[in-house]
C-alpha cells in the first residue's frame, strides 16, 4: 500500500515522483452546469501555482484536469436529477449544449485568473466505455454486485480486505451514522455501497448501453478511470478541495483498490474552502457569488468590482491548507496589497543601477525558495516581497543605491516568483491601455513635426515622414484642422 501524504512539507527532499523528472497530476475539476464561483477559483488557482512551482523546478508535468458532464447527481453521487441533466430540461436545451456553455465560460474566468490550461481535459461523457471496463473489472474481482441494472461497490467486502476510510480518518461504523437514507437505497445491501453504474430511470435523458443497463457511470467512477489511462495505474499527484475526501476520493481508492489490486495515488493535497462571513458558500445560503459578479461588483456582498488579479492575490495571501474567510473588506485590502506590489514591480523596471547596494535584498531569493518548498507558503513568499518593495522604494526616492548585479538579481527574483510561480499579472491591468497611449501619442507628435515642416516649407523633412510612416503601414490624410492617422 502507498502512503498518504496530504502535505508537501520540505517538497524538494521529500517529493519523490514515480518516474525521474516526470510528474503526472490529476485534479477534480468543475461539474458544468453553472458559472464558476469562488469556491471553484480556489483549487484551479492552488493546482496552477504547484503546475506551475514543478515546471520551474524542472519536471515534465501532465496535468489532467476532468470536466464532469454526466453522473454527478443532486444529492452527493447516488442520489437524485443529474446536475446537467436537471438544467437542460429547466432551460430546454441538449444537455451537451449545457456542457459546452459552462465550459466556455469556465475557461474564459480561468484565462482571467491566469490559471495555465491543463494538458489534458478528458470529459466524462467521452470516457464511457473505459469506465464500464473500470467496472467490470471491480465486478470480476468480486467487490461489487448488480442491482436492479445498478452496479454498487460492496464496501462491507472491500473493507474486510483494504482500509476504507484511511483518506478522511473515517471507519465504516462512523460511516454508516453518516449516510442518509434515501429512495432507492433498498437496491443496495448497505447504506454506504456507492452507485458504480446506474440504471437511468425513464425520465433520465442522459444514458448509456452497459452489460447491466441502459444507464451512466456513477459520479466517482469518472475520475478513477480518467486518472489512470493518461496519467498510469499509478501516478504521482492527486488534487481537489477538502469537501471531495468523502465520499469522492475515499470511493476513488477503493475502486482503484479493488480493480488494480493496488491504489493509484502516491501524493493527495486539498486545498481547503472558502467561507463567506463564516459560512460555508452555497446557492442555499444565499451567499454564492461567481467569478463573473465579482468583475463586474454586481452582487449585494461585494462593494465594488474587483478585478481577476485580486482575486488571485486574496487566494494566494493564504496558505492553501488554511480555511479563507471572504469579505468585501478583505478583498479591499487585497487590492492595495496587490496595487503596492504593481507599483513596485515598475518601479523596479525603471531603476537605474547605482556603484553599490545600499539597501536589504541579500536572501530574498533563499527566502522565496525556501517558502515555496516548505508545501507552498505563498503568504511567506509574497511577505519577502514585500520586505523588498521597501528596498524598492528606498532607492526609486534616491535615499539608496543599488548595484548592476543586485538589481538584476531583483528583477530576476520578482520575475520567476511573483510572475512565474505566483502566476500574478503586474503589469498595472491598464498597461495594454498605457502602451496604447503613448504609442499614439509618439505618431501624433511625429505628425505634428511634419506639419510644422510643411509650414515651413521644409518638404524634404514633411515628406520623409510621411513616406516612412505610410512604409510602416500608416494612411496619414491631411484635414482642415491638421491630420488624421490609422493603420
Ligand atoms: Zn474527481
Amino acid at each position: 500500500m502507498l502512503e498518504i501524504y496530504n502535505s508537501l512539507t520540505r517538497f524538494k527532499e521529500t517529493f519523490k515522483p514515480l518516474h525521474e523528472g516526470h510528474v503526472g497530476m490529476y485534479v477534480c475539476g468543475p461539474t458544468v452546469y453553472g458559472d464558476a464561483h469562488l469556491g471553484h477559483a480556489r483549487p484551479a488557482i492552488t493546482f496552477d501555482l504547484l503546475f506551475r512551482y514543478l515546471q520551474y523546478l524542472g519536471y515534465k508535468v501532465r496535468y489532467v484536469r476532468n470536466i464532469t458532464d454526466v453522473g454527478h447527481l443532486e444529492h452527493d453521487a447516488d442520489e437524485g436529477e443529474d446536475k446537467i441533466a436537471k438544467k437542460a430540461r429547466l432551460e430546454q436545451l441538449e444537455p451537451m449544449e449545457v456542457v459546452q456553455f459552462y465550459t466556455n465560460r469556465y475557461h474564459r474566468d480561468m484565462a482571467a485568473l491566469n490559471v495555465l490550461p491543463p494538458s489534458i481535459e478528458p470529459h466524462a461523457s467521452g470516457h464511457i466505455i473505459e469506465q464500464i471496463a473500470f467496472v467490470q473489472k471491480i465486478l470480476d474481482k468480486g467487490y461489487a454486485y448488480v442491482s436492479n441494472g445498478s452496479v454498487y461497490m460492496d464496501v462491507e467486502k472491500y473493507a474486510k480486505d483494504y482500509p476504507y476510510g484511511k483518506l478522511s480518518g473515517r471507519n465504516l461504523n462512523d460511516i454508516v451514522t453518516e449516510t442518509r437514507e434515501l429512495d432507492g437505497q433498498e437496491e443496495k445491501k448497505h447504506s454506504y455501497d456507492f452507485a458504480l453504474w446506474k440504471k437511468a430511470a425513464p425520465e433520465h435523458i442522459m444514458h448509456w448501453p452497459s452489460p447491466w443497463s441502459e444507464g451512466f457511470p456513477g459520479w466517482h467512477m469518472e475520475c478513477s478511470t480518467m486518472g489512470t489511462k493518461y496519467l498510469g495505474e499509478q501516478f504521482d499527484i492527486h488534487g481537489g478541495g477538502l469537501d471531495l475526501i468523502f465520499p469522492h476520493h475515499e470511493a476513488e481508492i477503493a475502486q482503484s483498490c479493488a480493480a488494480l489490486g493496488h491504489e493509484s495515488v502516491h501524493y493527495w493535497m486539498h486545498n481547503n474552502m472558502i467561507t463567506i462571513a463564516g459560512k460555508k458558500m452555497g446557492k442555499s445560503y444565499n451567499n454564492f457569488i461567481t467569478l463573473e459578479q465579482f468583475f463586474t461588483g454586481n452582487h449585494p456582498l461585494l462593494s465594488k468590482p474587483f478585478g481577476p488579479m485580486v482575486i488571485r492575490f486574496f487566494i494566494l495571501q493564504a496558505h492553501y491548507r488554511s480555511t479563507v474567510d471572504f469579505s468585501s473588506e478583505a478583498l479591499e485590502a487585497a487590492e492595495k496589497g496587490l496595487q503596492r506590489m504593481q507599483e513596485a514591480y515598475a518601479r523596479l523596471q525603471k531603476l537605474q543601477a547605482g556603484k553599490e547596494t545600499t539597501v536589504e535584498v541579500a536572501g530574498l531569493r533563499q527566502r522565496c525558495q525556501e517558502a515555496m518548498d516548505d508545501d507552498l507558503n505563498t503568504p511567506f513568499v509574497i511577505a519577502a516581497l514585500f520586505d523588498s518593495t521597501r528596498a524598492i522604494n528606498t532607492v526609486w526616492d534616491g535615499k539608496g543605491s543599488i548595484s548592476e548585479a543586485d538589481l538584476k538579481e531583483l528583477r530576476d527574483i520578482w520575475k520567476t516568483y511573483a510572475i512565474d510561480i505566483l502566476g500574478l499579472r503586474l503589469e498595472a491591468e491598464d498597461g495594454a491601455n498605457a502602451n496604447a497611449k503613448a504609442f499614439s501619442g509618439a505618431i501624433d507628435l511625429l505628425l505634428g513635426i511634419r506639419l510644422q515642416a510643411k509650414q515651413n516649407k521644409d518638404w524634404a523633412t514633411s515628406d520623409k515622414i510621411r513616406n516612412e510612416l505610410t512604409a510602416l503601414g500608416f494612411q496619414i490624410k491631411d484635414t482642415k484642422d491638421g491630420f488624421e492617422w490609422s493603420i
